[in-house]
């Protein structure tokens, strides 16, 4: 019997590119031929044409299912969804936008089917077509990552990856509301093969990501892998203490030694301001680990679905 290999596509309003990724799925699966290729396309709430799209899709090819989400839950919620509704036995996920080369599929089946790897995993070695700043802030969040977490992050990484059915459940496992992908699939450990290739340009449609909603998923990242900020705060707390210690000898050797004219009200209030200003900083880390803890032990759904084709064929009652 062939294998089953389920391509999990997160899809948020990409109605311009869908119809593009169908061609390149087709083009690529007769290069499969030995294995039996799926695809699970999960609509995360779009707002335009995306689901009608997916469903029609899904009516001219029984190889297409689809999930679509009550609202838009994110990326994170999409592949966390992806995932455990996908079945057979080698699971990849993909971007929608053809920015994952479906044509590295191919190399990435070897690897895992025959190479004996749990995954395969892409990371684009270079960043051609994005913003500079972007790029730059990018590499800085991978160095800082790996320097602060034990959790290893490959700077370029992508979501792309093929996974056997074992690595997905060990990640279904982590079933945390604040999701990091790129934190989870290495924490998870396995053998990971990393396949290189050189950025693509996103084929139609733009990107969902804006600085804000990157530097708000980079927090999740060290929030979620690291705990050394704390450690951190403490440590920024000793060290103000101590310059605090030295001040009061200087200034009870030299009140001694010179008397105590009045003077210096604005060093006074320079030294309130800094220290309100490092407090105030180490109260706001402190709250969003706070934050994060809160929202985990409300345990709410990662994600809620609206409707899907996928029970067919399966328990009714089954949870989705
Ligand atoms: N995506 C999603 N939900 C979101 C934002 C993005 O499912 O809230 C999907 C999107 O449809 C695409 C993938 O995640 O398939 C990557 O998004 P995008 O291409 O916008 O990100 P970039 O490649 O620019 O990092
Ligand atoms: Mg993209």
């Amino acid at each position: 019997m062939k294998k089953k290999v389920t391509l999990v596509v997160p899809c948020y309003n990409e109605e311009e590119v869908l119809p593009l990724f169908y061609e390149e799925f087709c083009k690529v699966s007769r290069e499969l031929q030995k294995f039996e290729m799926k695809v699970l396309l999960v609509d995360d709430g779009s707002k335009d044409k995306t689901l009608e799209i997916a469903k029609a899709l899904s009516q001219n090819d029984s190889r297409i299912k689809y999930l679509s989400f009550s609202r838009n839950f994110g990326k994170e919620a999409a592949i966390y969804a992806g995932l455990k509704n996908a079945d057979g036995d080698y699971v990849a996920i993909m971007d929608a936008d053809l920015q994952d080369p479906p044509s590295l599929l191919p190399e990435m089946i070897h690897a895992v089917v025959d190479e004996g790897y749990d995954s395969a995993a892409t990371r684009r070695v270079t960043r051609k077509g994005e913003p500079p700043i972007r790029s730059f802030f990018a590499r800085r969040f991978y160095h800082l990552m790996n320097k602060i977490s034990t959790t290893e992050i490959m700077d370029g990484a992508r979501d792309y990856r093929l996974m056997t059915k074992q690595f997905k459940d060990a990640i279904l496992q982590l079933s945390e509301y604040n999701r990091f992908s790129k934190g989870i699939f290495g924490w998870v450990g396995f053998q990971t093969k990393w396949i290189e290739f050189e950025n693509v340009e996103r084929q139609a449609g733009e990107t969902k990501w804006s600085f804000w909603k990157l530097l708000l998923y980079s927090l999740e990242g060290i929030i979620g892998f690291s705990t050394v900020p704390l450690a951190l705060v403490s440590v920024l707390g000793l060290i103000v203490c101590m310059i605090a210690f030295i001040f009061l000898i200087v200034i009870l050797v030299k009140t001694l030694c010179f008397g105590d004219p009045v003077a210096g009200w604005p060093s006074m209030a320079c030294i309130i301001l800094l220290l309100g200003g490092i407090q105030l900083f180490c109260m706001g880390i402190l709250g969003m680990y706070l934050s994060k803890t809160y929202l985990e032990t409300k345990k709410r759904p990662i994600y809620i679905c609206g409707e899907t084709n996928i029970l067919k064929g399966r328990e009714e009652n089954e949870e989705i």
